[in-house]
């Protein structure tokens, strides 16, 4: 009730009376706006969203001191805990910001008085009458219709993703985006980082470096001078922070501003400066505010704060400008949001069985492998996991002899000199483990494709060897940096089932319809479904622009008459060559992109690789096709591990022999049977613990997932059998040894997935 009555104190004598009475009957409201009147101390404009600032600016004045000590009473009492007051900088950049706002309005109010009649279209054809400088993408969406401006995220306008409150400026053509499009994703995610960035300067007041958005949400990263270090304890607090934020509504605000202006706004953060410095290189940029924060961004942004409705912030970790040990320590805060609460808690259920599925709490528990500080990134793949390893790489293997695949073994180390004429010593050293031999340099090897060119090249060529496909399990090293090591799906070491396709420009297409074939062969295996899509030329391409409309034809080909659904993606081949990328989905829904298809004009120029022509050239110049299917082997583990939760199947088929606690004659036999399986090419064990009952070594044998489990006992020993149950506990019964042994090696052979309901 005392809220009530200090309200009634503080009635003003504003001119804005009746907003004043709406606001002070309104419990929250006002709670909101006590928080607000430390804001007020910044903001003096009369924006829009803003009266009630304004408003209560007024009250401050005309109280004395200690009603504004009772103001903050009620601010801590019922709002998180934040600076008091904010760090300085705040009030000093949004001075600067509003003279230059005031600027930039008047500018735009000059253009939107000569405006002139644009026409819009839509992607439907439709075509819209708007005003150059006045329409925004919002407007016409409220147009079309109330639901679809409600969900829109962001706007793309001639191919430019735009903000929806952005004034058009010319004919466009107009595409309203909502949260399904991956691209709005990426927008919604990076506002979300600015409203955690604003929280984060309230809460730790240090300097705001990046904040992108990722796979999985966004993060943001502050520098804190060294001294303080972020706790997932302040996850809740800063949670709240954002709430107030998101309820605030505020709205994103685009400012052009000179690079010599932006400087002096940032000067108390030199991280903004250094991007300023070393990544800005035209006159301008932009800078996008939303409430007290101002931040260096090229947006664009969703229309204001109230559009993410949910939001965690679910992990913090320590890290380095960018990325770089001999650089500044920050503290990254990472967070996710939604447009709905519902779609949050669906997150956060499917993180909890991620969790469950982590390849590297499942590696351990199965004793398939783990990681040693002496050799950080590098796995040592235990028994089992070697099993695996390798029935996997065989599981390729095969197809090589049946695809006509070339395996070829090739060095690990090589001259740097071979890395000079690759092209890899000039952009890609830092990622390469070098070291000195006699008198030279040498590196490990980050690619096997370097080495396969030396092999095309040291004998001459001909037309009739066409196309020579070289097939190569090489173990690789990148020098990765070591915070960013993760599991078995970012490495130092690894292997791929890597090939090099060397061939004429008019057999690139037969070629890619047989990666085509041999990615659906393996994934069809696997049981995972994909997605492709054709990457084509970009800007900066190198070479003859009719060689690559003639290369990206033939895989528009190929793509066609592989019969799956395919996506263009315009300009996002390498500079080197078009590409083919393929995503896989897990049965938990992740893409993950393993297999590669990638063409290569450049690399047979820069080794000179030739051949002799069918029409006599004897300069005829090869193309390189790089492809992988698993890609990297222990990345392909992790995946698979994950995708079936750790219940192996063929590519880990495994038996167990258990025994009825007997005498030692018994012990022998199973040693016996267990020997016969491992001899047959099984990942074979015997229980042989006379101290544990029958029914606890099948319960504990289930537990670990073997596939088959075979109790051998007095019974069975006699008549020369075995009792087969599988990890489901599905019980097949009594059959002769000999019998199992037939059926288990079929289901290997046939890569069965569910061997325990076939068998
Ligand atoms: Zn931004
Ligand atoms: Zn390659």
């Amino acid at each position: 009730m005392g809220r009530l009555q200090r309200e009634k104190q503080w009635s003003c004598k504003s001119p804005r009376k009746k907003q004043h009475k709406c606001y002070s009957k309104n419990f929250d409201k006002v709670g909101r706006s006590e928080r607000l009147i430390v804001v007020a101390n910044c903001y003096s404009t009369t924006q829009q969203n803003s009266s009630r600032l304004v408003l209560f600016v007024k009250i401050k004045h005309q109280r004395a001191e200690q009603t504004v000590s009772k103001y903050q009473e009620i601010r801590l009492q019922n709002l998180p805990p934040e600076l008091n007051p904010w760090p300085d900088y705040i009030a000093e950049r949004l001075r600067l910001y509003e003279e230059l706002k005031k600027e930039s309005d008047s500018l735009l109010a000059a253009k939107a008085a000569d405006s002139r009649p644009i026409v819009v279209e839509l992607p439907d054809g439709q075509k819209l009458s708007g005003k150059s400088w006045i329409t925004t993408p919002y407007q016409l969406a409220c147009d079309i219709s109330q639901g679809l401006a409600d969900r829109a995220v962001v706007s793309r306008v001639n191919g430019e993703l735009w903000d929806l409150d952005r004034p058009l400026e010319n004919n466009c053509s107009l595409e309203i985006l909502n949260f399904d499009s991956e691209e709005a994703q990426a927008v919604y995610w990076h506002s979300s980082a600015h409203i955690l960035g604003e929280a984060m300067e309230r809460f730790y007041g240090g300097c705001l470096c990046y904040g992108p958005p990722i796979e999985n949400g966004f993060y943001y990263d502050m520098f804190m001078d060294g001294q303080k270090s972020v706790s997932s304890s302040e996850f809740g607090d800063l949670e709240v922070l954002c709430k107030t934020v998101m309820k605030d509504k505020q709205p994103f605000e685009r400012l052009e501003i000179s690079k010599q202006t932006l400087l002096e706004m940032f000067q108390y953060n030199k991280f903004k400066c250094r991007i300023l410095n070393e990544k800005v290189s035209t006159p301008t940029t932009t800078v996008y505010r939303c409430g007290p924060l101002i931040d260096l961004c090229r947006g664009p942004h969703v229309r204001h704060t109230g559009k993410v409705k949910a939001m965690k912030i679910y992990k913090n970790s320590s890290t380095y400008w960018e990325g770089r040990s001999d650089m500044e320590t920050l503290q990254r805060i990472y967070g996710i949001s939604f447009p709905d609460s519902k779609m949050l808690k669906e997150w956060e259920r499917f993180q909890e069985e991620a969790k469950n599925r982590d390849h590297r709490k499942i590696g351990k528990d199965q004793e398939l492998f783990f990681f040693h500080d002496l050799s950080p990134g590098s796995c040592f793949f235990l028994p089992r996991g070697a099993f695996i390893y390798n029935t996997l790489t065989e599981f390729i293997r095969d197809e090589y002899w049946r695809r006509g695949f070339e395996e070829v073994a090739s060095p690990n180390i090589y001259n740097s000199k071979l890395w000079e004429t690759s092209g890899h010593w000039q952009h890609y050293s830092e990622n390469m483990f070098s070291f000195p031999v006699e008198d030279d340099v040498f590196a490990l090897k980050p690619m096997n494709c370097p080495g396969h060119c030396l092999m095309f090249s040291h004998r001459p060529r001909s037309w009739r060897e066409l196309p020579l496909r070289l097939a190569d399990f090489g173990v690789l090293h990148r020098n990765e940096l070591s915070g960013t090591l993760t599991g078995l799906t970012r490495v130092r070491r690894f292997q791929q089932d890597d090939a090099h396709i060397f061939c004429a420009m008019d057999q690139i297409e037969i070629e890619m319809k047989g990666c085509l074939d041999f990615l659906r062969c393996v994934y069809g295996v696997f049981g995972f479904s994909f997605q492709l899509h054709l990457s084509t030329r970009p800007e900066k391409y190198l070479g003859d622009i009719s060689v690559w409309n003639q290369a990206e034809k033939q895989l528009e080909n190929s793509l066609n008459e592989f019969g799956e659904p395919w996506k263009l993606n315009p300009g996002d081949g390498a500079f080197y060559g078009p590409k083919i990328d393929i995503k896989i989905k897990d049965a938990i829904g992740r893409y993950h992109q393993c297999a590669t298809i990638q063409l290569d004009f450049q690399l047979p120029i820069r080794f000179n690789l030739t051949f002799m022509g069918k029409d006599g050239d004897d300069k005829a110049r090869p193309v390189i096709i790089h492809r992988a299917i698993l890609g990297s082997v222990e990345r392909m583990i992790a995946i698979l591990t994950e995708n079936y939760g750790g219940r192996r199947c063929w590519w880990g088929l495994n038996v167990q022999n258990v025994r009825e606690p007997c005498v030692a004659f018994f012990i022998l036999f199973t040693c016996q049977v267990c020997k016969q399986f491992t001899e047959a090419g099984f990942m074979a064990d015997a229980d042989l613990d006379s101290g544990c009952l029958l029914n606890k070594k099948i319960r504990n044998a289930q537990l670990a997932q073997y596939n088959f489990i075979l109790v051998v006992g007095e019974k069975e020993k006699m008549t020369n059998g075995v009792n087969v149950r599988t990890r489901d506990n599905k019980v097949h019964g009594e059959l002769p040894l000999s019998e199992v042994m037939a059926r288990l090696t079929l289901l290997k052979r046939s890569r069965c997935r569910n061997a325990e309901e076939e068998f």
